[in-house]
């Protein structure tokens, strides 16, 4: 966000998985030196930071000294992995914590609990931009492996080895449906009578046989996975929204592009 004649106010995501408020002094490049902007969605960088001022209990830090660790080269230039990338950055500060770095006591860098966080959104930064510059696989799959991995790294994926009711081992003939509330899958068996029918089951299926193969597949070997269709990414996407007690609808902005008009209102 602008703020000044050439400073940038905005959000940093830490690599032990937190955010913190930060004023780029000079951020939007020019000025004498003629610096150009590196400060963009997804870059990587290397900052000093220093605390400015406590407003409310808002914590704001202060910066004029950073360098690019990374750039993506390929997403700036397709508006549909642009808007996938904002949709992620819009997630991960939702989730992400807020980080005092100068707390006493605390020892914030080194807190490995949410570490995670950053690891899905330097991994999906990266292979998005990666699939583009290969051109082989689908931005679906991209999208898929980001709210898989997310789910995975936040502790909140669905059980999927166990019905949730009977306890019966499940697989990919004997699963039922997903259950929001009881955070996973049931069997076929203690599925209610209308719900039994295949193209009910279908999407239900779709996830356990992602969530199965992704549970232990390594980022880089994304083109593994076949294309999900829409509605698996939508029912995804519900399903974290209601563990991670968010409104889908303050992503409605991505809705149409990404879930194709599959959230249920
Ligand atoms: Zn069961």
């Amino acid at each position: 966000m602008p703020y000044g004649e050439r400073d940038i106010i905005g959000e940093l995501l830490l690599r032990n998985g937190k955010k913190v408020g930060i004023r780029f002094f000079g951020g939007r490049g020019g000025g004498k030196k003629r610096k150009s902007s590196i400060l963009e969605l997804g870059h990587l960088l290397s900052i000093e930071l220093a605390k400015e001022k406590i407003r409310k209990r808002e914590i704001l830090y202060k910066s004029s000294e950073w360098s690019l660790t990374w750039a993506h080269k390929c997403v700036r230039h397709n508006y549909k992995a642009y808007t996938f990338l904002l949709f992620y950055c819009d997630l991960l500060r939702t989730v992400a914590l807020e980080d005092d770095l100068f707390l006493e006591g605390s020892s914030s860098m080194v807190d490995r609990e949410h570490e995670g966080i950053f690891r899905v959104a330097s991994n999906s930064t990266f292979y998005l931009d990666q699939s583009l510059k290969e051109e082989k696989t689908s931005l679906e799959v991209q999208l898929l492996l980001f709210l898989c991995k997310l789910l995975f790294e936040m502790g909140l994926a669905p059980r999927f080895k166990e019905c949730v009711y009977c306890g019966r081992s499940l697989t990919l003939s004997t699963v039922g449906k997903i259950i929001y509330d009881q955070g996973g899958m049931t069997c076929i068996e203690c599925l209610e009578s209308s719900f039994k029918r295949e193209h009910i089951r279908s999407i239900s299926q779709e996830i356990f046989r992602f969530i199965e193969k992704i549970w232990c597949l390594k980022y880089s070997d994304y083109e593994q996975l076949r294309v999900p269709s829409k509605k698996v990414l939508a029912e995804l996407y519900q399903y974290f929204c209601f563990h991670s007690q968010m409104n889908f609808n303050k992503q409605k902005y991505y809705a149409d592009l990404l879930f194709g008009g599959n959230l249920k209102h």
